[in-house]
């Protein structure tokens, strides 16, 4: 059972980490993934529906629904994620193959503002806050647009 989790492990080098870290927050954070219940649909888990999902890694919900083992309750820590919450080089260990709610769950919002749920999770983590995605400015519907003012 343990078998595919290490495999699993392998998915993600320090090497990626390390390219990564300047770029994405979430390598030095992980708030989220301590946070919510992280559940999905079954069709998710790896098997014969062609999920990808670790099926080790995942607990029944009911019927049709899962969710990431450690997260089944909320405010516990998703089994995949590696590392100190808040430090450098925290990680998940099944990136390519997490589940549709961590992929849909971002940052920075499509006009590059800062995803208020994360940001909340983060300072109450202690985590410094975070600025409007670098490049917004240089979005016409970014939030430092004279049009758009940042939002609050
Ligand atoms: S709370 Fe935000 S910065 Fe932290 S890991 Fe989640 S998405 Fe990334
Ligand atoms: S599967 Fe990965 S991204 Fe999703 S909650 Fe767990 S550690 Fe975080």
């Amino acid at each position: 059972m343990r078998g595919t989790l290490s495999a699993a492990l392998e998915l993600v080098s320090p090497a990626t980490i390390a390219s990564d870290d300047i770029a994405n927050p979430c390598l030095s954070c992980g708030a989220c993934c301590a946070h919510f219940r992280v559940s999905f649909y079954c069709g998710e888990v790896a098997g014969e529906n062609g999920g990808y999902v670790p099926l080790e890694l995942v607990q029944p919900l009911g019927p049709l629904r899962v969710c990431m083992v450690g997260t089944e309750m909320g405010h516990g820590r998703c089994v995949a994620l590696r590392g100190e919450l808040g430090q450098p080089g925290i990680h998940c260990a099944i990136y390519e193959n997490r589940p549709s709610p961590c992929r849909e769950f971002e940052v920075w919002q499509p006009d590059g503002s800062v995803n208020p749920d994360c940001q909340r999770l983060r300072l109450a983590r202690g985590l410094p806050a975070l600025n409007p995605r670098p490049d917004a400015g240089n979005d016409p519907l970014g939030p430092q647009h004279p049009d758009h003012p940042a939002a609050a």
